[in-house]
This record gives structure tokens, C-alpha cells and sequence, in this order.
């Protein structure tokens, strides 16, 4: 057990370099000491388990067994097909594990950045989330089309296509990508595949990849949100599981504030853990 107790919050602190300094009162020896946190140190259980957890997979497979249940009773109860069906599927951490490029973030003592995002892409080497591609090719036999919606960059379209052909996705060409060119909100871009398809299912990591009513909200607004969408989760909505990263670390925990300093976000996060 760790003798040091953590006393981030409110301590003396200084961020240099790429460490997190935190000061800490030793109770053994009744002084304080100063030691250097890597700013990715936070992340490490949340890489290791979806990485290692037989529990990540059972749940994306969970994930996928549903979504085939759901759309079998889709097109078994679809009397009238006015437009073309189609799912529109988030790519990374819904299709795409990237997290090797989380694990590289604590190599190398790195926060998230669009160089190293990109570079990561270009490598082309991401493997499928567990039960996607067999979900996605069941999809393709009952004749419903795949859209891969996703924030990554439009400059990495053609690296983003390769890595899903090479791994068998279908529908992996530029009519069915849509990334990001200017707002992270993915409304709009839903709303154009619905002028010509009707979209049956929505799949993804993070909220905002279902509604819009979730685009950057605190953590009580998208918690009341999921609880009156609850009917939604596990029908019209397939859910990941992504302990890595997303809105609700970003636009949650961080309110979207991302000019705090690595020290300052340890201290938010260390403020939020509810105790007793
Ligand atoms: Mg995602």
C-alpha cells in the first residue's frame, strides 16, 4: 500500500519538462517531498484494460451480438423501404483500436497531438475492434450500407480507407467516409446521409455519436441526457466501451478547457473522484 499520500490539489506545484510535479506529505517520516508524475501516468489503467481486459472484448462483442439482433428485427419488421438502409458507424475505438497510439503516449510522456495523431494513422496498422468486422459484413449480406462518420481529419481519408480495406470493412471507399473538415459536431454530417438513407442504427464510442444533444456538455447535462435516452442504448444506439479518452473526459471532467496546464487537469481529476 502507498505510504505517500497524495496531496495534488492544492499543493505547491510547478509543471516542468514533460512531468507532473506534485508535492506529498510521507506520514512515515512527517515531511513533505516533492515527486514528478509522467503526465500521461493517469491513463495507464485505462490503456492496460483495453488492452488486456477479457472484459473489453466480451463487451464489444456484447455490442455487436446486439446490434445483429436489432437489425435482424429491423428489416424483419420494414414493410415499406422508401431509401436505401444504412448504419452510420464511428471509426475510432468503434471499428478501430488505436490504442497502441495511447500506449505510445506514455512512452513518450506525450499529450494528444494532431502530429502524432496523424503520424499514428499513416501507419496504417490499427487493428478491429473485437465483433465489428463480422457485424459490419452481416450488415453489407442483408444489403444495408456502412457510413464510417468519424473526427478524424479529412487530410487522413485515404490512410483511414486503406487501414478499413486491409481489415475486410466493406463499403470502405470515398462515398461512405465523412470526416471531419470543420465542426467536431457530427449533425450535420448525419443529416446528409439521411437526405438519402434512411439510417436504421448508430454506432459509437462517445455520446455525440448518436445525438446532437450531447455535443458539448458538461458531465450532468450528458448524464441526464443518457438517462432520458435510456430506451435508445442497445436499439437504435450501439455503444463501445472507451475508458481511453473522449468527451466525456474532455467536455466532462475538463469542462473544455484545454488551456489548463497538465498539473491543473491532475488537480480536476483528482477533485472529481467521488468518495465517501
Ligand atoms: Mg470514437
Amino acid at each position: 500500500m502507498r505510504v505517500n499520500l497524495l496531496i495534488a490539489v492544492f499543493s505547491f506545484t510547478l509543471l516542468t519538462g514533460c512531468k507532473t510535479q506534485v508535492t506529498t506529505i510521507n506520514k512515515e517520516k512527517s515531511k513533505t517531498e516533492t515527486i514528478a508524475i509522467p503526465i500521461k501516468e493517469y491513463s495507464i489503467l485505462a490503456v492496460l484494460w483495453q488492452q488486456h481486459a477479457a472484459e473489453y472484448r466480451a463487451l464489444t462483442y456484447q455490442a455487436f451480438n446486439t446490434a445483429k439482433l436489432q437489425l435482424d428485427d429491423i428489416l424483419a419488421n420494414k414493410t415499406k423501404i422508401e431509401k436505401p438502409l444504412a448504419i452510420v458507424t464511428d471509426i475510432d475505438e468503434t471499428v478501430l483500436n488505436n490504442s497502441p497510439y495511447n500506449g505510445k503516449l506514455i512512452e513518450r510522456n506525450e499529450d494528444y497531438s494532431e502530429t502524432s495523431w496523424i503520424a499514428w494513422g499513416k501507419e496504417k496498422k490499427a487493428k478491429a475492434v473485437p465483433g465489428s468486422l463480422h457485424f459490419f459484413q452481416y450488415a453489407q449480406d442483408k444489403n444495408v450500407e456502412v457510413f464510417y462518420l468519424s473526427n478524424r481529419l479529412s487530410v487522413q481519408t485515404s490512410e483511414t480507407l486503406e487501414n478499413l480495406k486491409q481489415l475486410g470493412f466493406p463499403f470502405a471507399d470515398e462515398n461512405h467516409i465523412l470526416l471531419r473538415t470543420d465542426e467536431g459536431g457530427k449533425e450535420t454530417r448525419r443529416k446528409k446521409i439521411q437526405r438519402s438513407h434512411d439510417i436504421v442504427m448508430l454506432i459509437g464510442d462517445n455520446l455525440s455519436d448518436f445525438s446532437e444533444v450531447f455535443d458539448g456538455q458538461p458531465t450532468k447535462v450528458r448524464n441526464r441526457k443518457a438517462d432520458s435516452l435510456k430506451t435508445y442504448f442497445g436499439n437504435k444506439y450501439i455503444v463501445l466501451p472507451n475508458a481511453m479518452y473522449g468527451d466525456w473526459e474532455t467536455k466532462g471532467i475538463l469542462e473544455g478547457k484545454y488551456y489548463w496546464t497538465n498539473f491543473q487537469k491532475d488537480s480536476i481529476r483528482h477533485s472529481k473522484v467521488i468518495n465517501y
